[in-house]
């Protein structure tokens, strides 16, 4: 069945100057020359919508639109549901997207509101006065003993050390492009903050970035082995992911060429599926089996971070893992990117970021654990003041990746599970990957983090809070708006006017 194209390609003949940008350009191949009638010409069926074309026009002669031709109104079928199922009852197959859940669902961080200091608990001048934005992530002894001469006499369980509360998501190498983990890597770095190699293995090349670097431990376990695990300043074992919970992964064989299956271990062009458990991982008993045995392995060096998805049970699950030996735990909302998912699943299942981390947190301080762990959650943090809002929920640090990705250029075009990505984030064609330089891409993410970094220190010091530690589940410091009485009840802060 013939689908009317979502988007329309509007091209202003007037300003075009058959310069052929836009068709050498588009990995989708819409646009085109044609030679007899001296035009350029486009099949809008093929498009996504990822503004290549129209950001490098040089005369900005295009526009794409989202069609307005719909099918009948109907309030039940919307036009999207009903193509849905054109699509299905034409392959028979799972529907693929990427990035994450664009659904009009409750986006908790814009109904809380942040306070501010008057009169008498004054603001700090954060141009003026200090501002500690650094973190470490880690289990926090209960007390902490000191020799005569003042140094520190409690060794301290293995720390991850962060400039500012903010690191970048696991994006896998083969899911996202060489250079976009070099980008990635070098701004970490840089930075003092820390990225993650996602569940596809360490390039060779990126060993240099260790101290920067989480290594990932997923159930499909590609690319680890010892090496790998010394190489990070932290482990993680993923067990879940917001964007897909209860599933695992796929990477398509014709993403996993040269190098990243090389990295994978894996035989070229082969899928590579990582199952939805791990094998070896059906209690917390067996996970605390797991946790011990990668701090063995590294020598009791290295926390370990388990990586959960925001599910209905998570402060529970939460409770085990911090039981379990872990030293952070990683929780990640249902709004999370993806570089492919089943659509279905992006978008039913999991729970907002802000409920479930307000729920842990407070579960961790009813049961005394709360400082045998560290909490990072991550899921759509967008700016520094969801940042802020994430901190004062109870949250250590937080994770961003497609902030990350967008600094680098990315478009939200929801089309990396193609590997077409025109902006050489999320693909492995050489022509495509060569279009992120990691120069600009680091740059660009640095030139956001330090962005951030000054907005964070600006909305503590009009809180007159002066460190992160002193914001850390400071949930005075929030109000909500327009909230019901349980949404509020759950997230443990105050209505707006109380
Ligand atoms: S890039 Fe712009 S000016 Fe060049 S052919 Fe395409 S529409 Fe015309
Ligand atoms: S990474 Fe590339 S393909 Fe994925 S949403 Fe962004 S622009 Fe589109």
């Amino acid at each position: 069945m013939n689908i009317y194209p979502e988007f329309e390609v509007v091209r202003n003949d007037s300003r075009c100057i058959r310069c052929r940008v836009c068709e050498r350009q588009c990995a989708n191949e819409v646009h085109w020359y044609d030679e007899d009638g001296k035009v350029m010409l486009s099949d809008e069926s093929k498009c996504v919508n990822c503004q290549r074309c129209v950001t490098l026009c040089p005369t900005r002669a295009l526009k794409i639109v989202k069609s307005d031709c719909r099918l009948r109104e109907n309030a039940n079928y919307s036009d999207q549901t009903i193509k849905e199922i054109y699509r299905q009852a034409e392959t028979g197959g799972v529907l693929l997207s990427s990035m994450g859940n664009p659904n009009p669902l409750p986006v908790y961080w814009d109904r809380i509101l942040i306070n501010a200091s008057q009169v008498t608990n004054p603001p700090i001048d954060p141009l003026r006065e200090p501002m500690e934005t650094k973190v470490f992530l880690g289990k926090k002894p209960g007390t902490v003993t000191r020799r005569p001469d003042g140094s520190l006499d409690t060794a301290l369980p293995p720390q991850l050390t962060l400039s500012m509360p903010v690191m970048f998501s696991a994006m896998s190498y083969g899911s996202i492009s060489y250079n976009a983990h070099a980008s990635l890597a070098r701004a970490a770095t840089e930075l003092g903050i820390c990225y993650n190699t996602g569940e596809g293995g360490l390039h060779e090349d990126f060993y240099k970035y260790g101290p920067n670097t989480i290594v990932q431990v997923a159930s499909g376990r590609f690319g680890v082995h010892k090496d790998y695990l010394e190489a990070g300043a932290a482990i993680e074992i993923k067990m879940g992911q917001g964007a897909k919970p209860g599933i695992g992964g796929h990477l398509p064989g014709t993403k996993a060429v040269g190098d990243v299956s090389k990295t994978r271990m894996i035989p070229e062009g082969s899928d590579a599926i990582s199952p939805a458990p791990h094998h070896d991982i059906y209690s917390i008993e067996d996970l605390r089996q797991l946790v011990y045995s990668l701090k063995e392995a590294t020598q009791y060096r290295l926390p370990v971070i388990v990586k959960v998805a925001a599910v209905h049970n998570i402060a529970a699950i939460a409770s085990g893992i911090a039981r379990s030996g872990a030293d952070i735990i990683a929780i990640d909302g249902f709004r999370g990117g993806t570089g492919a998912a089943p659509t279905r699943i992006r978008d039913n299942v999991g729970i907002p970021i802000e409920l479930a981390l307000a729920a842990v947190d407070r579960r961790l301080r009813d049961e005394g654990i709360r400082n045998n762990v560290s909490i990072v959650c991550g899921g759509s943090i967008r700016s520094a003041s969801d940042v802020v809002k994430a901190i004062a929920l109870g949250a250590d640090a937080c994770y961003i990746a497609t902030a990350a990705c967008l600094a680098m250029g990315c478009h939200l075009c929801r089309s990396c599970h193609t590997g077409k990505c025109n902006w050489g984030i999320a693909t492995q064609r050489p022509d495509l990957v060569k279009r992120l330089n990691p120069d600009i891409g680091s740059q660009r993410l640095i030139n956001l983090m330090n962005a951030w970094r000054h907005e964070i220190k600006e909305l503590m010091g009009g809180m007159g809070i002066n460190s992160i530690e002193a914001l850390r589940g400071n949930r005075l410091m929030l109000r909500g708006v327009g909230l019901t009485e349980k949404e509020l009840e759950i997230l443990g802060i105050s209505h707006a006017g109380e």
